[in-house]
Formats: C-alpha cells, sequence, structure tokens
C-alpha cells in the first residue's frame, strides 16, 4: 500500500488548527488598528507549529501586507507554495544567501555596512531594486545597527541605486509587563532617528516597531505597520497585557484512549513506579508523551476526557501518559481526551503547559513535534463554518 497522507490513518494523537479562530483572530487585531496601519503577520518557525503555509493564507484573505520570518528556508517553501506576497526576513542573512532573496523577491533586514554593500552588488547583477528594512538597535542588543550609529548606514542605503529603503524598524526587549518605561525609551530613541530623516527629506515608507505586546500596549508606537506573532495565534504575550475580547487559541492538542487498566489498591504505573493506586483505580493511557513535546512530568498535570480533569498519574513516557479516570465511569476505549484546549467548560491551556515546562508559551506552541500531524478544521471563509477536512476513523 502506498503511503498517502490524505487517506493514511491519523495517529490516534495530533494537533487541531482551528482556522476560523485565527481568521477571527486576524479581524479583531485589523479591526483594532487605525487604518492606515499595516500588519505583518509573523509566521516564523511554522507560524509557532501552526502550520506556515494554511496561517500565510488566512492572514493575506484578511488583509495582512505581508508575512514575517526567519529563515530563508520558511521564505522559500511559501514561495514554491505560490505565496507572491512581500516576505520579510527578520535576522542577519548570510552572504550566500543574499541570491536567492534577490531573485525570489524576499525582503532583506540590514544590521550593517557589509550586507548593504552585498546585497546591492548582487541587486546589480540581477537587474533589480532590492527592497531592505533597517533594523535599528535601540536598546534590544541583538540585530540592528545602535540607533546612534544609524545615519552613516542609511547614507550608505540611500547611496547604493540597487536599495530601496523601504522599512525602517527596531524590537522591543519589553513590551508586555505593566512598565513601559524601557519600551518607551527605546521608542523615543527610535523616533529621533525617524526625525533626522524627515529633516532631511528621506522618506521610509514602513516604520514599524510593535510585536504583539506593544500592539496591545503601545498605541503610539504603532506607526506605518505593526508586527503580530503570538496574538494571532490566540495566546497573549502576558498577563497584564491588554485584552482584546474574543480572542481565541487556535491551536489544540488532542488524543485517544488507547487503553485502559483497573488497579487495586498497592498496584502501581509506568517506569520508576512513580504512582501507587491507594484504592481501586481505573486508568487510561493516551498514546502521547515527551517524544511528541509533552513535557516530561509525573504526578501532575491534567487532561479533559467527557469535559471534566482527569489527572496525570505516573511519569511521562516517549509515547504515552497515564490519566485516572476513575471519576469518569462513561470513559471507553477511543474516546477523545484534550491534552491541551478546550472540551465541555474546562481547559487546559497554553499557559498550563507552560507551568509543566518551566517555560513561556512560545516555546509551548513551537515544541509539539511533527509526529503529531497537523488537522486544519474550520478552513471556510466565515469563522463560524464547520469542518469541511472528515476524520479518518481509527480502527477500534
Ligand atoms: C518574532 C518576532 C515578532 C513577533 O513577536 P510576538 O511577540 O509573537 O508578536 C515581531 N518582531 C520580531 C523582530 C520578531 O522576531
Amino acid at each position: 500500500m502506498a503511503f498517502d497522507a490524505t487517506t493514511f490513518p491519523l495517529r490516534p494523537a495530533w494537533t487541531e488548527i482551528d482556522l476560523g479562530r485565527l481568521r477571527n483572530n486576524l479581524r479583531l487585531i485589523r479591526r483594532d488598528l487605525r487604518r492606515h496601519v499595516k500588519l505583518l503577520a509573523v509566521v516564523k518557525d511554522e507560524a509557532y507549529g501552526h502550520g506556515a503555509l494554511d496561517v500565510a493564507r488566512v492572514a493575506l484573505e484578511e488583509g495582512a501586507w505581508g508575512l514575517g520570518l526567519s529563515t530563508l528556508e520558511e521564505a522559500m517553501a511559501l514561495r514554491d507554495a505560490g505565496i507572491t506576497a512581500p516576505l520579510l526576513l527578520l535576522g542577519e542573512r548570510q552572504e550566500a544567501e543574499l541570491e536567492w532573496c534577490v531573485a525570489h523577491e524576499l525582503t532583506v533586514c540590514v544590521n550593517g555596512p557589509h550586507t548593504v554593500r552585498q546585497l546591492a552588488r548582487t541587486a546589480v547583477k540581477f537587474d533589480k531594486r532590492a527592497p531592505v528594512h533597517l533594523k535599528i538597535n535601540t536598546g534590544m542588543s541583538r540585530y540592528g545597527v545602535r540607533w546612534d550609529e544609524a545615519l552613516p548606514l542609511i547614507e550608505q542605503i540611500l547611496a547604493e541605486k540597487s536599495l530601496l529603503l523601504e522599512g525602517a524598524m527596531t524590537h522591543f526587549a519589553q513590551s508586555d509587563e505593566t512598565d513601559k518605561t524601557f519600551a518607551n525609551l527605546q521608542f523615543s530613541r527610535f523616533t529621533s532617528v525617524m526625525g533626522a530623516l524627515e529633516r532631511k527629506k528621506i522618506p521610509v515608507q514602513l516604520r514599524h516597531t510593535c510585536n504583539s505586546g506593544a500592539f496591545l500596549d503601545l498605541a503610539h508606537a504603532h506607526l506605518d505597520m505593526v508586527r503580530v506573532g503570538i496574538l494571532m495565534y490566540g495566546v497573549f504575550p502576558s498577563q497584564v497585557c491588554r485584552r482584546l475580547p474574543g480572542i481565541e487559541p487556535v491551536m489544540s492538542v488532542k488524543a485517544k484512549i488507547a487503553g485502559i487498566q483497573k488497579l487495586k489498591p498497592g498496584e502501581v504505573v509506568g517506569y520508576g513506579m512513580r504512582y501507587t493506586a491507594a484504592s481501586e483505580r481505573r486508568i487510561a493511557v493516551l498514546p502521547i508523551g515527551y517524544g511528541d513535546g509533552f513535557p516530561r512530568v509525573r504526578n501532575e498535570g491534567a487532561v479533559l476526557i467527557h469535559g471534566r480533569r482527569a489527572p496525570l498519574v505516573g511519569g511521562i513516557a516517549m509515547d504515552a501518559l497515564t490519566v485516572d479516570i476513575t471519576d469518569i465511569p462513561e470513559a471507553r476505549m477511543w474516546d477523545e481526551a484534550v491534552i491541551m484546549g478546550r472540551q465541555g467548560g474546562e481547559e487546559i491551556t497554553v499557559r498550563d503547559i507552560a507551568r509543566l515546562k518551566n517555560s513561556v508559551t512560545y516555546d509551548v506552541l513551537t515544541n509539539w513535534r511533527l509526529r503529531l500531524r497537523r488537522k486544519p478544521v474550520n478552513a471556510g471563509k466565515d469563522p463560524g463554518h464547520r469542518s469541511n477536512i472528515v476524520e479518518t476513523p481509527v480502527a477500534g
């Protein structure tokens, strides 16, 4: 039998990507922006684990100006799939990557004189004018030319006839906490450079500084465009930033019960015998583990089954975790369990998983492994539209 992803049975553990919610989140974000402010949908790292191509298509349909990416491979995959919108490559490029960028109209962020020179030369070779976005380091101290040394680099870009200074940008080190002192200092450094350009009558079409946190909390910094990642996926960048009502998480992680065990008092579960039943217990086995990105906890956390919380018992294995379903007597083989997401009135949030992992929500979203296949649902243009993707029944 040949392997064909469309008819192959879905493994009984998967990530579900609700494209209807993604669309709705994008509409809420667009509605919150003043009309002239453009949206760069950040889809780096496979759209934070949601699948870059599906997310890119929805974001562009919902009016995004372009897409933000991190690696050349990510950008080329979208070009190969027929995406013609502007693709902005964040970070720094190696010399060997520049020909690809020019040939495939990928917009490069420039941070220093060497890349400016090399990119200009490459553009001449292709007989093109390459748009660039100048990255200004205003205090984050990652990429970018220092704000107080930016003008000579700007002069250099302007002197290269094969380059177009399309954008200027900076990135905040902390935009989603209550104290905005450093973000405001960074913004004032950025605007001082922009003011100098205005006085010299140097036009820059797209000035952009905001990630999700700054989009929510620093409206005065929106300028011409905002770069939104995590909020589009329905997760707020922090617990204290402004809430946008109606934003909902796009990704869920689900699995089906693949085994049920009855324990007598004193019997144990899993590697290392980390759980001992104090009384008669009913245990469900879910075929998902740390090999899928679930944090390697023991006797901590819960999943949802029949809309109720079933606590994890024992340790997490590579391919399996075990939960106590004694209080959910109706649970049967192949019933659906929610590892992250909602069921009934209950929810396991991305932040709940981040807490188990001792990490941040960004890390949780991007680190579900690909052996959990992505199942897109609600792909229609109406956000409330039901899925037309038929789930392959799993043999019981
Ligand atoms: C990743 C990234 C963003 C998006 O950040 P979110 O907090 O996910 O909105 C914006 N700008 C740059 C430069 C980034 O690297």
